[in-house]
């Protein structure tokens, strides 16, 4: 099997107490968009609880290893801290910036980088913002946008993936990039994340 064993490894404060390099796929999205929930959704079937819940305080990159033995390939889930806390001060929301601009353009190991936007509410102010910082990093061929919350949608499945894709090139994407709608609720989606990130893992 491509996944054996999960195991939690670090919450990373700075660039400095990261881990040693292994490929890794990490999560970014604003807070509450349901980030911890498809975090537990993908690890489940693997018999971890997923829970790291420290809401605007700490800034902490958490580490999931998966994966042990020398037969298999190791790599790295990658929780970010979330952005776009309402209140928030200007020096925490620069600080957010300031480490995961460094995070994604020194971490050449990141390989897979999910933008999770909340499908019920489609691309936030504050997403865009993101989005726009983004685009002046390295690391768009390494992006892939998974919606989150498709329960809440009324609209069928295609019509919001096809949505978010043309509004992501009107964002200013030069190329039309993958969407893969998920719901925690409904539980579906985490397959269709294994099998997006694994290629880019294995290669
Ligand atoms: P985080 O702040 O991004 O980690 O978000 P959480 O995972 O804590 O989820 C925020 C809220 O959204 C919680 O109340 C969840 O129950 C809810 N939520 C998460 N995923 C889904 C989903 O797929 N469908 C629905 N309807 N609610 C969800």
């Amino acid at each position: 099997a491509f996944i054996k064993e999960i195991h939690f490894v670090t919450g990373a404060v700075s660039m400095e107490t990261l881990p040693k390099p292994l490929p890794e796929v990490a999560f970014v999205g604003k807070s509450n968009v349901g980030k911890s929930s498809l975090l537990n959704l993908l690890v489940n079937n693997y018999s971890i609880a997923y829970t790291s819940k420290t809401p605007g305080k700490t800034q902490q990159l958490n580490y999931f290893i998966v994966n042990r033995s020398q037969e298999d390939k190791k790599f790295f889930l990658v929780d970010l801290p979330g952005y776009g806390y309402a209140r928030v001060s200007k020096e925490t929301r620069d600080k957010w910036v300031d480490l995961i601009r460094d995070y994604l353009e020194q971490r050449k190991c990141l390989q897979v980088l999910f933008h999770l936007i909340d499908a019920s509410q489609g691309i936030s102010q504050e997403d865009r913002y993101f989005i726009e910082f983004l685009l002046t990093t390295h690391v768009l061929e390494r992006y892939y946008a998974v919606l989150t919350k498709m329960d809440k949608c009324n609209k069928p499945k295609d019509m919001v993936v096809q949505s978010i894709k043309s509004e992501l090139l009107t964002l200013g994407f030069p190329f039309e990039v993958m969407v893969i709608p998920t719901s925690f609720k409904q539980r579906w989606g985490s397959e269709d994340l294994w099998l997006a990130l694994k290629p880019l893992i294995l290669r």
